[in-house]
């Protein structure tokens, strides 16, 4: 007799399935439009293909394409796989490696032959031209399980000594699987974990390009051989990708780098990889921007701190920075270097300070000075703090990943009872900094304990709890907030909210955060005096609004395209004569902006006034005052807004000075 097997679907139902049945079947048996739309199976949790056979009772959903995170990852796997294939196709001798899917795409990384030396861009579109005949073929995507020597063997006959080197290396007890293309004997073949899509037709081939190629070393380790990564973005239908091609467009048009030369805000060298070379007009909208954090964190009862650089390294050891975080630190030795020719310039045995990649330990240390008692409590310790972390060249980008960094870091020492209230009060203010600030969504993500973390378990369901109960309290776990739980992506000392801004052209980005610590109190031996007259410790929160200034800045950049509100904007109004007659006027206009406070330039230069206004659009100087023999005599000037399409405005110089002194009121200064 057949064996039945249980499977659970997710409305409640079971279906007795024989043994040897695949997920394929139940949605067959449900209905040919679910048989069409399925792409795969969740069984037990666990993402399988849809033609894997079940091995016993099981729960089941089908992932369709309106599971599109799900859905888009297996597409992307796929079409790195059929990727592979292309090239192996068209390049013989060719060894394959890795192809991931990536954030909006796949790639695959190749071992040209010395013939062929790396790819070019010029040949992706023969490439892609290959990767539609396979899709159009409709091949399976079939899974064998193999033993570890037999997979060696294989990849050793057919010269692919990456993948035969990689094969050893599965941990042991791991099931190893290939992944096959095609049913016939000899067709195409990769070691993969899998899941894959049931065939090569499920991919919609007009929804895929790829984009660029470039090197990559072999298990990102530069003392290894060179590889050739191609890259490409794919999606599950043609829409998808026109939007996304759209989108990379603007973001390109966008691009805080260049917009950051074309308005002289910064620059880098590689004199100092990943610090920033601030520009006066830069610096001007940093100035701003933290004058305007500060002004909010005074009035929300914060106090400010300024703390040191560099601290000994068993100050480290002591917070377990030193143990997790070493490899990101810029270590220091103690010590004057040699001037002496011949002498080494650093004798090596000097004690070791690092440079604070965080504040958190620095803060704990000006909080245990004296005694607390629980009625200073919560302390609401303030620092825009200045750090160092020391990421790989490569993984730095602009301004927007950097090594030196200041960040709007704050830690709320409070007790336990005060936690939520302080929670609240954060969600409130940072709602309302990012209103001021332009952005008028963003997400609310609640990430929870990751397998490696210091802590009870107990510590950290109550750290959870206490989080998930402040979001509800400030009425933001909802889904116009996006608020959803990340399983493991918590730090390892605490659980964090992340909030993600939304910019203009729908790009996320994730810059606030606020963590309940009980960690660090607790290794740097923090306490206050309770009610009780006993010690008691507090909790920790970690928090910041805008995350850093750089960062932030970039993503201002992007999200206005350079078109900062008037009171971010470094340059506020340009006064651009029309005639020479009209040059001592134009330096009164501009002298008595200066004087409203409104930060003013002058463009007396003998130039066309229509190229001067496009120099100061290209500049993205939001207002440009005209002023020719006309309006000196009248004592008016021409208003021309950026952007704007309507003609220019004539008013009187006072009026002018009157409306614009109010506009450049920041929006926490508003009285309106
Ligand atoms: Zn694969
Ligand atoms: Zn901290």
């Amino acid at each position: 007799m057949t064996k039945m097997f249980k499977i659970a679907l997710p409305d409640g139902s079971v279906k007795e399935m024989p043994e040897g049945s695949t997920p394929a079947d139940v949605a067959a048996a449900i209905g040919p439009g679910l048989a069409r739309a399925a792409l795969a199976a969740r069984v037990n949790g666990e993402v399988r293909d849809i033609t894997r056979p079940f091995e016993g009772d099981v729960e089941l959903a089908l992932i369709t394409s309106r599971d599109e995170k799900e859905a888009l990852e297996l597409v992307r796997h796929d079409y790195a796989h059929v990727l592979a294939e292309a090239v192996q196709n068209l390049y013989p001798g060719t060894q394959i490696t890795f192809g991931p899917a990536t954030e909006d795409g796949f790639y695959y990384d190749f071992a040209p032959t010395a013939e062929h030396g790396p790819f070019t861009e010029e040949e992706l579109p023969r490439i892609e031209q290959e990767m539609r005949r396979i899709i159009a073929a409709d091949k399976p995507l079939v899974r064998e399980v193999w033993t570890r020597e037999e997979v060696r063997g294989f990849f050793d006959r057919q010269g692919e000594a990456f993948k035969a080197e990689w094969v050893m290396e599965l941990p042991e007890g791991e099931t190893i699987t290939m992944y096959r293309t095609g049913d016939a004997e000899g067709s195409w073949i990769d070691l993969c974990r899998g899941p894959h899509l049931a065939s090569t037709g499920k991919l919609d081939p007009n929804a895929f390009k790829l984009t660029r190629v470039s090197g990559a070393y072999w298990r990102g380790d530069p003392k290894n051989p060179m590889l050739s990564r191609i890259y490409g973005t794919a999606w599950l239908n043609r829409k998808q990708l026109d939007e996304y091609l759209v989108r990379l467009e603007e973001a390109g048009k966008r691009d805080h780098r260049k917009i950051g030369q074309e308005m002289d805000l910064f620059h880098l060298q590689a004199e100092a990889h990943g610090s920033v070379f601030w520009h006066p007009k830069g610096y001007r909208i940093w100035r701003e921007l933290e004058a305007y954090m500060r002004r909010r964190l005074d009035s929300a009862g914060y106090v400010e701190v300024k703390t040191p650089q560099l601290m000994d390294a068993r100050q480290w050891e002591k917070s377990g920075h030193w143990g997790k975080y070493r490899e990101n630190m810029f270590v220091v030795p103690d010590e004057i270097p040699s001037t002496q020719d011949d002498a080494p310039i650093l004798s090596g045995d000097a004690e070791l300070m690092a440079l604070k990649p965080m504040n958190c330990p620095a803060h704990v240390l000006i909080f245990k000075q004296g005694i607390t008692s629980y009625r200073d409590l919560p302390i609401r310790m303030a620092e825009f703090g200045c750090c160092h972390r020391n990421e790989p060249h490569g993984a730095l980008h602009g301004i927007l990943r950097v090594r030196q960094f200041t960040q709007d870091d704050a830690h709320i020492f409070a007790s336990e009872d005060q936690l939520i209230d302080e929670i609240v009060d954060f969600c409130d203010l940072l709602d309302s900094v990012y209103k001021d600030l332009g952005f008028d969504s963003y997400a609310i993500k609640l990430a929870l304990r990751p397998d490696q973390r210091y802590g009870s378990d107990e510590e950290w369901d109550r750290a959870e709890q206490v989080l998930r109960e402040a979001v509800a309290k400030a009425g933001r776990n909802t889904s116009e907030f996006g608020w959803e739980e990340l399983p493991g992506e918590g730090a390892f000392y605490a659980p964090k909210l992340e909030f993600h801004l939304t910019d203009a052209i729908g790009r996320t980005w994730q810059v606030g955060t606020i963590q309940a610590d009980t960690v660090l109190p607790e290794r740097l031996d923090a306490t206050y005096i309770g009610e009780d007259g006993q010690k008691h410790r507090p909790v920790m929160l970690h928090r910041a609004i805008i995350g850093t200034f750089e960062r932030f800045i970039g993503i201002l950049i992007e999200h206005f395209a350079g078109k900062f509100p008037l009171w971010l904007a470094p340059v506020q109004a340009v006064v651009a004569t029309i005639v020479s007659e009209a040059d001592a006027y134009a330096l009164e206009v501009a002298s008595k902006f200066a004087a409203a406070g409104i930060r003013t330039e002058t463009d007396l230069r003998n130039e066309k006034i229509n190229y001067k206004v496009r120099e100061h659009s290209l500049a993205k100087v939001p207002l440009l005052l005209v002023v020719g023999k006309r309006e000196a005599e009248e004592r008016t000037v021409a208003l021309r807004r950026l952007g704007s399409e309507e003609r220019q405005l004539v008013m009187s110089l006072e009026e002018a000075v009157a409306m614009i002194r109010d506009e450049a009121v920041p929006p926490d200064l508003r009285t309106d």
